[in-house]
């Protein structure tokens, strides 16, 4: 999900809901052994929600004080690189800048677009770090929702200015466009490159056991407030249920990030019923349309769990499988619909052992 100017967010904003949803997860997980008050603080970030959780030995109040300023810094430091919203960000530059010139970009900018470049090499593009026009033509960008699809012309016109084989890296982290109308969107990848850049925080005081969450991606280190490995609930990807009433299953991690990509976090309905998400596959120029309702991936960071679990709900599961076999490290759960309305998982080989699943049950 990328950027939402707070003041449009509405109750059906995807990233607001998927962040109370995973919020209210992780707090039915937690409600036992809520963590002290002083020890956790959360706020607003990129239209969505954030949220620190230390535990274990507490920073004294003038450090967590110093820490939430370093965490506004970093946050602040992101909206500067990758918002959409704002017309003097990285990204809005390099959008509005013809091809003729490389722009040089910031070290931790040229790191996303880096490791968006290689996934849509890896992914044979079906991840793209570069489709702009197509998100906005659908309705999924900074131009704000439609209720209708574009026509099939319009499509084929935004595919001519989209696609990621027109974008260079060259030294010196200078980026290069090689037609004019070519404009990144990060917003697969910002929310998770944000949990890391929390976490990194954290770290920088010290602290060893933490959950630290953005938009719903989370990453964990050490052990919960109860001294146990930290719980995170899988939400069951319903279209039409209020988020976090159901869970997938729970999983526990200690370094480890989660990411969950799924067609029910922001979609449009049109008027003949039929459901447009807002994960496209670049091969089509159209929202993605299989069986597949969520991807999580786990990794051991979240900048790769966000942008696999994009890159994975594309390709499906066959498909993905074979993806991530190059990311040792990563492992996916792929929740699919079955056509009784019920859902079917499938785990990476590595998948149960990594988290530790338990199924929910209410598959
Ligand atoms: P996520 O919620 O992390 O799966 O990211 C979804 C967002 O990534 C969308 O709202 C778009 O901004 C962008 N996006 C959509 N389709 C793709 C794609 N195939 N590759 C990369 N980014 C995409
Ligand atoms: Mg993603």
């Amino acid at each position: 999900m990328p950027w939402r100017k707070p003041g449009l967010r509405t109750a059906l904003n995807a990233a607001f809901v998927l962040a109370l949803a995973a919020l209210a997860a992780l707090s039915v997980l937690r409600s036992r052994a809520p963590a002290p008050a002083d020890s956790s603080f959360a706020g607003e970030t990129m239209g969505t929600t954030y949220s620190v959780e230390l535990s274990g030995s507490p920073l004294s109040r003038r450090d967590l004080s110093r820490l939430r300023g370093e965490v506004e810094a970093r946050l602040a430091e992101i909206d500067r690189q990758m918002s959409l919203y704002r017309a003097d960000s990285e990204i809005c530059l390099f959008n509005r800048s013809g091809a003729a010139q490389p722009m040089e970009v910031s070290p931790g900018f040229a790191r996303a677009v880096g490791f968006a470049l290689d996934l849509a090499r890896r992914s044979d593009g079906a991840f793209d770090p570069c489709l702009g026009p197509l998100i906005s033509l659908w309705g999924f960008g900074p131009g704000g929702p439609r209720s209708k699809p574009p026509t099939d012309e319009e499509v084929a016109r935004a595919r001519e200015s989209s696609g990621y084989q027109h974008l260079s890296f060259g030294p010196e982290n200078r980026l290069q466009k090689d037609i004019p109308g070519l404009q990144l969107d990060l917003g697969a990848v910002a929310q998770g490159f944000g949990v890391d850049e929390l976490a990194a925080a954290v770290e920088q005081f010290g602290v060893t056991d933490y959950l630290v969450e953005l938009g719903g991606e989370t990453f964990a280190r050490g052990l919960n407030a109860r001294g146990e490995t930290w719980r995170i609930g899988v939400q069951r990807p319903d279209l039409e249920a209020l988020p976090g009433q159901a869970l997938v299953g729970v999983i526990q991690t200690s370094g480890l990030a989660v990411s969950t990509s799924g067609d029910y976090q922001n979609f449009f309905r049109a008027a003949d019923g039929r459901v447009y998400c807002h994960i496209l596959d670049p091969r089509t120029g159209r929202p993605v349309e299989h069986n597949l309702a969520s991807v999580t991936v786990v990794a051991p960071d979240c900048l790769t769990a966000d942008g696999l679990a994009t890159a994975l709900f594309v390709l499906g599961a066959e498909e993905g499988l074979k993806v991530l076999a190059s990311y040792p490290a990563a492992e996916a759960l792929f929740v699919g619909r079955k056509p009784d309305g019920g859902y079917e998982t499938i785990m990476s080989p590595g998948f149960g052992a990594a988290t530790a699943y338990e199924p929910a049950g209410n598959e």
